[in-house]
């Protein structure tokens, strides 16, 4: 399909509450469903929003690197297609991870966020799903997530002297945990 542009921080559709879809709409979602992997595979991201394309709708798309030692095995598939996701949180004991995002280019900031977390959500057959998340995952889902309701990671950077311009990461602060590619 199409390759669509990345709207970026300052565009106000990313601070929009996304719309759910009827399972319906989902069902007539799959044009948009392969833009979103067209776009995230040329970002090179691993995650990616439909608000990030200016589609203000409740979905998102989460690709993990196959063979990459940084991502533990996750049970049904490595490719996450997401409708109308809600959360719950089951440890909000806090972690740590510095994090890029495909709207907010050229920028690292260290997040903390609830280490183990519950995704109720519909997959692009409108099959309800539910999935258990914890570490580097439940970081890469949350951050995901909140683009669809409005929020930017560098909301929950509560430590300003975390938010860094890329470079300047890689030298002062890359031996930190670390999200590697943007979503
Ligand atoms: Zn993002």
């Amino acid at each position: 399909m199409a390759r669509r542009n990345v709207i970026r921080m300052g565009h106000p559709l990313l601070r929009e509450l996304a719309q759910p879809l009827t399972k319906e709409e989902i069902l007539s979602s799959q044009d948009l469903i392969q833009d979103l992997f067209d776009t995230m595979a040329e970002e090179k991201g691993i995650g990616i929003a439909a608000p990030q394309i200016g589609i203000s709708l409740q979905v998102a798309i989460i690709e993990l690197p196959k063979e990459n030692p940084r991502y533990p095995d996750v049970e049904e598939s490595d490719t996450f297609v997401i409708f109308n996701p809600k959360i719950t949180v089951l440890d909000a004991t806090t972690q740590g991870y510095w994090e890029g995002c495909l709207s907010v280019p050229g920028l690292r900031g260290y997040v903390e966020r609830p280490r183990k977390i519950y995704i109720e959500y519909l997959d692009q057959e409108a099959n309800s799903q539910k999935i258990e998340l914890e570490g580097f995952l439940a970081t890469v889902f949350q951050h995901e997530l909140d683009h669809l309701f409005g929020i930017l990671y560098i909301d929950r950077v509560t430590d300003k002297t975390k938010l860094s311009f890329i470079e300047e990461f890689v030298q002062f602060h890359s031996e930190n945990e670390q999200l590697e590619e943007d979503v």
